[in-house]
């Protein structure tokens, strides 16, 4: 049995990694098969994660972080979890191949998934015009024309957002009406750098290497035109990845897992969770970063409130093993 397995391997996962090998938890990090290192991987450059002034790739931040949890002598297990149980002081999580590990504390990491248009080109130029975050990619459009499609209080904060560094941006939305509150939509309708394009969907991303615009189709005529722009923010929702703790973990109204306070603890003792899978709001690698620090050291507070008889169980087994 061991002291702590982590579940997911983005900024929160790593960075529980790492807190909790320093701590000698000697953490199991189940890092997933073919999504290992989070949504970072998905990216380029990476120019807000502090230490790195001259900016840094995706994938070669989340290589450090990932090199930087096993010389602490984290273990990283490349494979998906399939199920878990968490009631109970010893938890237990099985994986894809069918192995079933056992810990006296889980810090569960696994994200939360952006919503996708699910058009063709989409992946192909993500990071490369395409983005789910102004906050993380707005400055790279300075002076360009960029679209944000969406009709909600994210889609109007993006869009607005933008104005900062864009010379004009379009907000594509499927409908007339928004769920986007009164007033953050009033903000953007008076904002003269936005243009509304409403009852249209967007039906086609061109470019080859980066984006250089958008089909979009008039949801009442069948009409299509192309909006020349460099960037495509998408700002549909995102779907916190909770489906394996349905039933087990208490959830926020936004479909977070709800935690207590400022801290990691689930409704579970024993169970903890980091990053996007806890925040509907921030949403940025720092932040998960941050909460998973938080988690490592909340399992570890926990841990330490355990009996000695039931701690050196897991020591010995972990050796052992
Ligand atoms: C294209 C893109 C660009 C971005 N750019 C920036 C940026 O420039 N700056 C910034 O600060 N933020 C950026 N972000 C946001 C940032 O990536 C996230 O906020 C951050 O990665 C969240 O970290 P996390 O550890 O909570 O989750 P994630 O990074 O999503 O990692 C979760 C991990 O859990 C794994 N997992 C899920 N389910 C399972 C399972 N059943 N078994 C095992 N593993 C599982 C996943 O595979 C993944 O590895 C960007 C996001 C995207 C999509």
């Amino acid at each position: 049995m061991r002291q702590v397995i982590i579940i997911g391997s983005g900024p929160a996962g790593y960075t529980a990694a790492i807190y909790a090998a320093r701590a000698n938890l000697s953490p199991l990090v189940i890092a997933s098969s073919v999504e290992f290192g989070g949504e970072l991987m998905k990216t380029t450059d990476v120019e807000n994660f502090p230490g790195f002034p001259e900016g840094v790739m995706g994938p070669d931040l989340m290589t450090k972080m990932q090199q930087q949890a096993e010389r602490f002598g984290a273990e990283i297990v490349y494979d998906d979890v399939t199920s878990l149980e968490l009631d109970g002081p010893i938890k237990a999580v099985t994986l894809g191949n069918g192995d079933r590990h056992e810990a006296l504390a889980v810090i569960y990491a696994t994200g939360s998934a952006y919503r996708k248009l699910g058009l063709p080109d989409e992946d192909r130029l993500s990071g490369y015009g395409v983005s789910w975050c102004a906050t993380c990619d707005g400055a790279f459009f300075r002076q360009k024309t960029v679209a944000v499609v969406g009709g909600g209080d994210s889609a109007m904060e993006e869009a607005t957002f933008l104005t900062r560094f864009a010379d004009k941006v379009y907000l594509v939305h499927r409908s007339e009406t928004f769920r986007a509150s009164p007033a953050m939509l009033d903000r953007a309708k008076a904002d003269p750098k936005i243009e509304f394009v409403t009852n249209a969907s967007v039906a086609h991303i061109y470019g080859g290497e980066l984006v250089t615009g958008v089909g979009v189709v008039d949801t009442v005529t069948g009409d299509e035109r192309t909006l020349d722009v460099s960037g495509l923010f998408i700002a549909i929702g995102a779907d916190p990845r909770t489906h394996l703790v349905h039933g087990m973990l208490d959830l926020t109204e936004h479909g977070t897992i709800a935690v207590e306070g400022r801290s990691s603890r689930t409704s579970l003792p024993g169970v903890f969770a980091a990053g996007d899978v806890v925040d509907p709001t921030y949403k940025q690698a720092i932040t998960a970063a941050g909460s998973g620090c938080a988690a490592a050291l909340d399992a570890q507070h926990y841990l330490e409130g355990l009996s000695d008889d039931v701690r050196q169980g897991a020591n010995a087994e972990t050796v052992s093993a």
